[in-house]
């Protein structure tokens, strides 16, 4: 019997706020432990949460972005439980009137289009953080009552690279919209995994399987790559699944039993007494959806027809946002953007890594990379001698003109000029000459390079290769 593996994936992304969600605090990662903390994030008695009108603006932004509806009325509810990190020992969350519903996430994946239903994005709050020392435990308190999105897909997914894939397409959209920095290093996105397997071609859903925390998307990949043939192996053996959380072992690679059905948190659930629903007024929503962003799919595709760039080329541009409206301003202006991005990739990207500078930084103009291109493709100067000039243009903001000018860098296209040089190359290495005569092809590229060397690479290459032919397939004689 042939099975198939059916995942939704329930993503927790911490908002990109200054403060956290009910209570002045800096939302800052890194600071010493506990001093992030105040009376309400504290959950001491006597006080009340407001919510941050920040974080429920980029909660709808997000909803917009994934193509959600955005509540006219949202509703915040409390989650009980009780761990050391979590001093109220509730959480304040969204239950079943979330901030955003019913959306979808377009991907790129295995060369076609994937959609992935989204349920919810609702908002909530970060927990503490637990420390395990030789004999005892601290708890920093400085990320409970961070704000955090949870984002609910559908089971749309099939298997571990589409997961993998539908978490960095969220991700690049999170980041395009300025929702969160989704720094994984930083703990600013974790994942809950839910998996199941039936038999291909079955309606209802096998056991669900829920592997919790996930922290790193490659980590989701390789759970779903552990976990999916764990499950069809217990079927094929005739035994049975049942709900069950499970935890995911990077270092043995396996995933492991974490507590069961029975012993699931009974979370008594009810609204928060303490928080009034929260009704957008229509000025407000009109605010969030004028920070709607173009997204990147929707940008790799316009940069790729609007600038006929290969797919490579655009993908840069959308992983490197600046990068890509740099182009953008020069390119409006060129008859020959594929010229562009080949500059500002290969020669001005590479140049800033070298530099470690940034864009914002730059010592010269865009338009002085469109000066450069126009003497390239009018033959003053060949590409070689380009790169000599931008090497200076962007340490000095001198304008390529004028280098060319001052350093005497024109390409030399006298046809007398060059074929002098042809000839010095040819009385100096007569071998290659013989060579050449005899069939050795490659003799021509050698002898055109002695020329370059002559010239101080500033002969036309096309000029020096059809002169060196014409001469070279003359009697030597003559
Ligand atoms: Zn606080």
């Amino acid at each position: 019997m042939e099975y198939e593996a059916v995942i939704g994936l329930e993503t927790h992304v911490q908002l990109k706020t200054k403060s956290k969600m009910w209570c002045g605090c800096a939302n800052a990662f890194g600071a010493p432990p506990n001093t992030n903390v105040c009376p309400v994030c504290l959950g001491l008695p006597g006080v009340l949460p407001v919510a941050n009108d920040e974080a429920l603006r980029l909660t709808a932004l997000t909803g917009l972005l994934l193509n959600c509806t955005v509540a006219h009325s949202a509703k915040f509810d409390r989650k009980n439980y009780f761990y050391p990190d979590m001093p109220k020992n509730y959480q304040i969350t969204q239950y079943d009137r979330p901030s955003t519903m019913n959306g979808s996430v377009g991907f790129e994946f295995a060369g076609r289009m994937a959609h992935v239903r989204i349920t919810r994005a609702h908002l909530e709050e970060d927990v503490g953080k637990n420390f395990h020392f030789e004999r005892n435990s601290g708890v920093d308190f400085n990320r409970a009552g961070v704000p955090l999105m949870e984002i609910v897909s559908e089971p749309d997914i099939t298997d571990a690279d589409m997961a993998y894939d539908y978490l960095n397409a969220l991700k690049s959209i999170l980041i395009y919209g300025g929702v969160s920095d989704c720094d994984m290093e930083k703990g600013m996105v974790r994942c809950d995994v839910n998996v199941s397997v039936r038999p291909k071609g079955q309606k209802e859903l096998g056991a669900k399987i829920e592997i919790k925390n996930m922290n790193s998307f490659s980590g989701v990949r390789r759970a779903l790559e552990y976990e999916i043939p764990r499950q069809i192996e217990v079927l094929t053996k005739g035994g049975r699944l049942s709900q069950e959380t499970r935890r995911w072992d990077d270092v043995g690679c396996i995933t492991e039993t974490m507590r069961t059905k029975e012993q699931a948190h009974d979370y008594r659930y009810f609204p928060e007494p303490d928080l009034m629903p929260f009704v957008p007024s229509a000025q407000w929503l009109e605010e969030v959806r004028g920070r709607v962003v173009e997204l990147p799919l929707a940008k790799k595709q316009r940069f790729m027809t609007a600038y006929q760039l290969p797919a490579s080329d655009a993908e840069t541009f959308v992983n490197d946002a600046t990068l890509g409206q740099y182009f953008e301003k020069i390119a409006a202006q060129s008859k020959n953007p594929k010229s562009v991005a080949n500059w500002v990739i290969n020669n001005l990207r590479a140049k800033l890594t070298e530099a470690q500078t940034t864009l914002s930084d730059l010592k010269f103009k865009p338009a002085d990379i469109l000066e450069l291109i126009d003497l390239v493709e009018s033959g003053r100067i060949s590409t070689r001698i380009a790169q000599e000039v931008f090497s200076e243009t962007f340490a000095t903001g001198e304008p390529p003109g004028q280098i060319v000018q001052k350093k005497g860098l024109a390409q030399v296209s006298d046809s007398a000029v060059v074929e002098k040089f042809c000839d010095d190359a040819i009385a100096a290495n007569p071998r290659s000459a013989e060579d050449f005569r005899a069939g050795k092809a490659a003799a021509l590229n050698f002898l055109k390079g002695q020329v370059m060397k002559l010239s101080k690479g500033k002969a036309n290459p096309n000029l020096v290769g059809e002169i060196l032919e014409r001469k070279l397939k003359q009697s030597p004689n003559t």
